[in-house]
């Protein structure tokens, strides 16, 4: 594995530089999540309108063709200047490259472009009540009549369906074939009577997810993708690329964390006190290793072509270390870090999802296990 830059890669990071310097969306707005979310969205139409919203999509779709390493680049630059994610990053990074491998020409016509601009906004609709680590268990079914579909269910922990235009919906189509064959992945228009979005209310008081409740809704078949019956293959284009590249956003935000709070441990004199200080030191090493176990992780890729299980291992090491962060910030901060509104205090209960949202640590840990250590499977 070899860490330093090449010329290409030094030139595309000091141009982004410049341009993030030239750009830079400014302080976070006061105020509710919808605030934030106009923020967000106007920094992503100022990123498509140069050509910098999807660096990783080739250059015919409107990206610029960037190898791995640069998208890694991309994400590191912006979490170093403390830019804000993307608006629409699940259009980004999921139903883009996955309408990418599987639609048809004119499917990628007509969705590319919005996603790109933060037109139109994406959500991913595969989680259910009773259908969470086990996907393939979904129960929200689709029956075909001539030519549309109507869709009958509830998903869960749907992130940003209040601003969607669109869902990448999974949904059983055949109720007789294995579970893993009979599922279907539709484009959904949330904008229809028969999808009702519910916001679920976190524990940091932000509703940043929903629960939908599909009765009825109406599908066209041409907005099938991949085929039908294929749902579970394309379900897991959307699940690879998932933590691809997003992996370096969230490690070096938790630098940043870490940074600050070596900080103000300095600037209040508790640096001093060895066991602090310590502590401090073992927060530094895996946050070393959370960097460079990412790197390791992109390496395998461009080697093999493919992600490896490495990126399971990523993503359970930054929760839990993402979570030992807050949860010391907290015990250094006092009584503070129960105040509202402060900053460490929502870092600190926005942690908590961290071990669950994109794959449970128990279930990273199980496929860390069989595919990284070749222990043999729990089932
Ligand atoms: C902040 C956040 C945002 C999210 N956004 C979305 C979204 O936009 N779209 C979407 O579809 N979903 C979303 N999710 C849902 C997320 O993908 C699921 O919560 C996750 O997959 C776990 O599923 P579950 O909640 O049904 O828990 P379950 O799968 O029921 O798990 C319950 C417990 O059992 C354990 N467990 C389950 N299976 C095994 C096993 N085989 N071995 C050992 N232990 C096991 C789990 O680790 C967990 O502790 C989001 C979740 C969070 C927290």
């Amino acid at each position: 594995m070899d860490l330093t830059f090449s010329e290409p890669e030094l030139a595309f990071r000091d141009e982004l530089r410049t341009w993030l310097a030239d750009h830079h969306p400014g302080a976070e707005p006061e105020g509710d999540g919808d605030a934030h979310y106009a923020w967000r969205r106007d920094f992503q139409r100022r990123l498509a309108d140069d050509g910098w919203a999807a660096v990783h999509w080739p250059r015919e779709y409107g990206g610029r063709g960037a190898t791995l390493t640069q998208s890694a680049i991309f994400f590191e630059e912006l979490g170093r200047a403390n830019a804000p994610l993307m608006a629409n990053v699940l259009g980004l990074l999921l139903a883009g490259p996955t309408i990418m491998t599987w639609g048809t020409q004119e499917q990628k016509d007509r969705y590319l472009a919005p996603i790109l601009t933060g037109e139109e906004i994406w959500c991913q609709g595969f989680s259910e009540p009773d259908a969470g680590s086990d996907l393939a268990g979904l129960k929200t079914k689709a029956v075909k009549n001539g030519d549309t579909w109507t869709v009958t269910g509830q998903k869960v922990w749907t992130s940003g369906a209040q601003y969607s235009k669109w869902c990448m919906l999974v949904a059983r189509t055949d109720t007789d074939a294995p579970k893993h064959k009979g599922l279907s992945y539709f484009l959904m228009d949330m904008e229809q009577e028969e999808v009702q979005v519910r916001p679920l209310r976190q524990i940091t008081g932000e509703p940043e997810f929903n629960e939908l409740f599909i009765d009825g809704a109406k599908i066209p078949d041409e907005n099938l993708l991949g085929g039908e019956g294929n749902g579970w293959k394309v379900a897991l284009t959307t699940l690879m690329n998932e933590r691809a590249g997003l992996g370096f956003f969230l490690q070096v935000r938790l630098r940043q964390m870490l940074d600050s709070l070596i900080e103000m441990a300095a600037a209040d004199g508790s640096l001093d006190d060895p066991v602090i200080a310590d502590k401090l030191g073992e927060l530094h090493l895996k946050a070393e290793v959370l960097r460079l176990t990412a790197y390791r992780g992109l390496s395998t890729v461009e080697k093999y072509g493919q992600p490896g299980p490495e990126g399971s291992l990523t993503k359970w090491m930054w929760s839990e270390t993402n979570q030992q962060l807050t949860q010391f910030a907290a015990d250094l901060l006092g009584p503070r870090a129960l105040t509202a509104n402060d900053r460490w205090a929502y870092e600190l209960l926005r942690a908590r999802g961290n071990s669950i949202e994109g794959g449970t640590t128990e279930v990273l840990k199980n496929i860390v296990a069989e595919r990284v250590l070749g222990l043999p499977k729990a089932r």
